[in-house]
C-alpha cells in the first residue's frame, strides 16, 4: 500500500487553477523529486498535502486514510511535515529552543535531539544562538531538523537549496543523504535538477498545474523531464494532430 496516494487533487488561488487534477503516489522509504519551472504548481501541491491550503477537489489519502479534511496540524501529528520555503524559524529563539519547541509534541520514532543533530552536525556548535542570526545554509539545517524533530513519516521538503551557496547546499544535501539512508520518505521539490535526480527514486514534472511525466528515475531521460519541464511534449503532440 501506498503511503501517500494523491488523488485528481484540485487547489486554487481565487480563479486559478494552480493544481489541476494532480495524482500520484508514493511508498515508504521513496525519494520523490518534484520538479518543474516557477509557477508551475509544486508549492502548491506541497501546501495542499500538508494541510496548509485548501483543496477544491480530489482526495489526499495517506496511509490508508483519506485526511482531505483534516487539519494541518493534526496532519502533522499523522506524521506529515513541511519544510516552507524561505525556512520560517522562530528567528528571536535559540536554535535549541526552535528544535525543543518541534519535538514537544513529537510522534514516537527514530528521531530524537541527539539524532537529528547527528544527522546536522553544523547545527551543534549553534545550538545556544539565535536561529534569526544564522547563515542561511544553518538556517535550512534547522528548518529541516527541526521537521524531523515531529518524527515524520513524510517529509516535505520546498526548495531547500533556494538562496544559498553552493557549499552550503552540499552540506544540506550531505544531511539529506543521512536522512535517506535511513530510509525516511521525501517529496523534494528542487529547482536544480540534478541535485534532485541524484537523491530521487521517483520524477514527477509538473506543468502549469499538471503533471506531464512521471515514472522511476531510472526509466525517465533527462530530456523527456526537460521537454516535459518546458511543455515540449505537449506542444509536439499538438502539432501532430
Ligand atoms: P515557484 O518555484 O515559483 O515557487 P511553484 O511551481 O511552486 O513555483 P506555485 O508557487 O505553487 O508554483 O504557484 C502556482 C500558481 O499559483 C502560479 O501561477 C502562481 O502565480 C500562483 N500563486 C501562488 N501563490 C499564490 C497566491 N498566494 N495567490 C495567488 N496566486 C498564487
Amino acid at each position: 500500500m501506498s503511503l501517500l496516494s494523491v488523488k485528481a487533487l484540485d487547489a486554487r488561488y481565487g480563479l486559478l487553477k494552480a493544481v489541476r487534477s494532480v495524482s500520484f503516489s508514493c511508498n515508504q522509504g521513496d525519494v520523490v523529486a518534484l520538479v518543474g519551472a516557477n509557477g508551475a504548481g509544486k508549492t502548491t501541491l506541497l501546501r495542499t498535502i500538508a494541510g496548509v491550503h485548501p483543496v477544491h477537489g480530489g482526495h489526499v489519502v495517506f496511509d490508508g486514510y483519506d485526511i482531505t479534511a483534516i487539519r494541518a496540524y493534526k496532519r502533522v501529528g499523522l506524521g506529515i511535515a513541511m519544510v516552507p520555503e524561505g525556512r520560517r524559524l522562530f528567528g528571536g529563539m535559540t536554535v535549541e529552543e526552535n528544535l525543543e519547541v518541534a519535538g514537544m509534541r513529537a510522534r514516537k520514532g527514530q528521531w530524537n535531539f541527539d539524532s537529528v543533530l547527528d544527522a546536522f552536525p553544523q547545527i551543534r556548535p549553534k545550538l545556544k544562538s539565535l536561529a534569526g542570526q544564522l547563515s542561511g545554509g544553518q538556517q535550512q539545517a534547522v528548518s529541516i531538523a527541526r521537521a524531523l524533530m515531529t518524527n515524520p513519516r513524510l517529509l516535505l521538503l520546498d526548495e531547500i537549496s533556494l538562496g544559498l551557496s553552493p557549499i552550503a547546499v552540499d552540506q544540506v544535501y550531505q544531511s539529506l543523504q543521512t536522512l535517506i539512508s535511513a530510509g525516511t520518505t521525501i517529496v523534494l521539490v528542487e529547482q536544480d535538477l540534478t541535485r534532485a535526480l541524484a537523491v530521487s527514486k521517483r520524477v514527477i514534472c509538473m506543468l502549469e498545474g499538471n503533471i506531464p511525466l512521471q515514472g522511476e528515475r531510472d526509466d525517465v531521460s533527462r530530456e523527456q523531464i526537460m521537454d516535459a519541464y518546458f511543455g515540449l511534449a505537449r506542444s509536439q503532440e499538438q502539432a501532430n494532430h
